[in-house]
């Protein structure tokens, strides 16, 4: 709740923070990484059924905006994750689409066999991608230069290649096709490392460290 600082003044909610997903594994992944005293809860624990529209051109439009929207919605410091994937044989793409890869509700798996089917036949040199996450913390209370609620974006990113074909059962998404640049062509894809192990060098895990500083110096 909020309390009143020095001086009588309203001092703005600092104690629960709203991560703008709806995604479990996310919430988890964020909890342990940003490892907060503040007390995270996700949109379902908000009563949030809305969605923001995700129709930026970059990864820093879209997770500004969701932060922007679900803070404006909640009246909480709100903390929007927007991640995804970049193949170089394939210009960047999926990029900001990567959860549509396949189609607008496909599947973990469909996006997967779409992408391995896009670069059938090539080698593990020209295979590479990379994991893109950007982090966005949207303080309701504040007015920002033009009026709108002010931004801090927090940047991860993770190098790799994509596999010749999945293996493992961890992690989410693309992880049992992502071989971290650390892993020889043809050794384990993410859906075989540890939570920690990918954590420590993962797009996300750059990301939330970053934005751990971030949230400290506002005093969470
Ligand atoms: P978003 O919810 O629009 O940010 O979607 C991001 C998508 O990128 C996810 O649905 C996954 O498909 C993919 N993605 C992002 N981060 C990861 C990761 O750490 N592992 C696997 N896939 C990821």
């Amino acid at each position: 709740m909020g309390t009143l600082g020095p001086g009588g003044s309203a001092r703005p909610e600092r104690d629960r923070l709203l991560v703008a997903t709806r995604s479990a594994h996310k919430l988890r992944e964020l909890r342990e990484l940003l490892g907060l005293q503040a007390d995270l809860v996700d949109l379902e624990d908000v009563g949030i059924f809305e969605d923001a529209i995700e129709d930026g051109e970059t990864f820093d439009a879209n997770a500004a905006k969701k932060a922007r929207f679900f803070a404006a919605l909640s009246g909480l410091p709100t903390l929007a994750d927007d991640s995804g994937i970049e193949v170089d044989a394939i210009g960047g793409l999926p990029g900001v689409r990567t959860r549509r890869y396949a189609g607008e509700n496909a599947t973990d798996e469909e996006n997967n066999v779409k992408l391995l089917a896009a670069l059938s036949g090539l080698e593990p040199a020209r295979r590479g991608a990379r994991y893109r996450c950007v982090l966005a913390l949207a303080l309701p209370e504040v007015g920002g230069p033009r009026g709108g609620l002010p931004v801090r974006l927090a940047h991860g990113t993770m190098e790799g290649r994509i596999a010749a074909a999945p293996k493992g059962s961890g992690g989410f998404g693309y992880d049992p096709i992502f071989e971290p640049a650390s892993e020889p062509p043809g050794g384990r894809t993410l859906g075989e490392w540890t939570a920690e192990a990918k954590n420590s060098i993962s797009h996300r895990g750059k990301a939330a460290r970053r934005m751990h500083r971030i949230l400290g110096g506002l005093g969470f």
